[in-house]
């Protein structure tokens, strides 16, 4: 096809280059694709293993083709580039692999628009709770109680230390060991779909609220409950009172220690006593990044090794990741403890007494296996 003469001819294929991000984001196994615009340029950024990474820069005058070729294939109106908004991007063809969902958000900056691919892969080698890498005592325990019929399992940790995905491995385990449970999740968002599982999306500001749904949903007869997340008392206190009447619930916890995420619930008040009757016990859970295996290099004084950097690792010296736990049960003496009101400190302490292994402790055994590196176990 002949070019219109008057029309500049584009530098740049904007088609096939947002194609070739993405296909090359997927490669990588990125879980966020960045399109930052910046006062001269666009910055492209790929989340690698939990960690951004600077990718590619762009020249800035092609940074608006980009998010407009973005937002027709994310079915977003290309003439409004003053107002956040969102869509999902459709899959089309094998390229994608084993991406299963991309989803977009553009939003409004003072250098242009800036955009965020999140992608979803299926994600098979997690499907089972044993594959995860938990200890054996802390895989065993949370066997345990997902074989109740009561009672509440916390998981504590930051966004992204894979809490969702022990969560619906734990859904999963239950579903094939005791088969016609009547199992409900309540999530914001749902981040992947389980069959056997009833799934609701709630949200924090429309009318399906944690709370709201929670309790309608006790009257619809469940056994087990999961809850994406205690971020309000009032969900604190319906999650206790529904393991304590013939549930079995699980949900998560922004927190550094499970300690701390027990200091939480006595702050959001729930009373002692019904903390120690209904918790089971807290699972206190991080990622960290693996070491990549084709660069790391041993340092000789001490054994462990050292990150270097190689193609097959996006220079980063890390791929994939690899998980430390602490699985703390709630026994005797940790419940006394909280019925006396205790202190974080007083139940660390407790934990350190009965020989309790940390979160800094298991990631120190990850680095003399030469998996990891201190300055990763120094960041959680
Ligand atoms: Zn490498």
């Amino acid at each position: 096809m002949k070019e219109n003469s008057k029309q500049k001819k584009p530098e740049f294929d904007v088609v096939s280059l947002v194609d070739d991000i993405l296909r090359q984001a997927i490669a990588a196994g990125a879980s966020d694709v960045h399109f930052e615009p910046g006062r001269s340029e666009m910055l492209v950024k790929f989340r690698l293993d939990g960690v951004l990474n600077a990718i590619e820069t762009l020249p800035g005058a092609i940074g608006e083709n980009i998010v407009a070729r973005l937002k027709v294939l994310g079915g977003l109106l290309t003439y409004r580039n003053d107002i956040p908004q969102e869509g999902r991007i459709e899959l089309t063809g094998e390229v994608y692999g084993e991406v299963i969902d991309q989803r977009l958000s553009i939003f409004p900056t003072i250098h242009g628009q800036r955009a965020v691919v999140r992608l979803f892969y299926a994600q098979k080698e997690l499907d089972n709770l044993e594959s995860l890498g938990f200890s054996d005592y802390a895989l065993s325990t949370m066997q345990q109680i997902a074989g109740r019929n009561q009672g509440v399992l916390l998981l504590t940790g930051p966004a992204g230390s894979g809490k969702t995905t022990t969560l619906a491995a734990l859904l999963r385990h239950i579903l094939t060991t005791a088969p016609g449970k009547s199992i409900v999740a309540l999530e914001d968002p749902v981040e992947r779909h389980i069959d056997g599982v009833t799934q609701v999306q709630v949200s924090a500001n429309g009318q399906m609220t944690f709370p709201t749904a929670l309790r309608s949903l006790l009257r619809q007869d469940p056994e087990v409950l999961m809850i994406g997340e205690i971020r309000d008392a009032e969900t604190a206190r319906i999650v206790i009172e529904a393991g304590l009447t013939g549930h079995l619930l699980m949900s998560t916890m922004h927190s550094g220690t499970p300690a701390g995420g027990l200091i939480r619930l006595l702050e959001m008040g729930i009373e002692p006593y019904q903390i120690t009757s209904s918790i089971t016990a807290v699972l206190n859970q991080r990622l960290l990044r693996r070491l990549c295996e084709h660069c790391k290099k041993q340092i000789t004084n001490d054994g462990t090794f050292e990150p270097v950097g190689c193609d097959m690792c996006f220079n980063t010296g890390y791929k994939g990741r690899v998980l430390i736990a602490e699985m703390v049960e709630l026994d005797g003496e940790l419940r006394q403890a909280i019925l006396a009101k205790a202190d974080m400190e007083r139940l660390e302490t407790i934990l350190k007494n009965r020989g309790h292994i940390n979160m800094a402790q298991s990631g120190m055994q990850l680095v003399r296996k030469g998996l990891t590196t201190v300055s990763e176990v120094n960041l959680v």
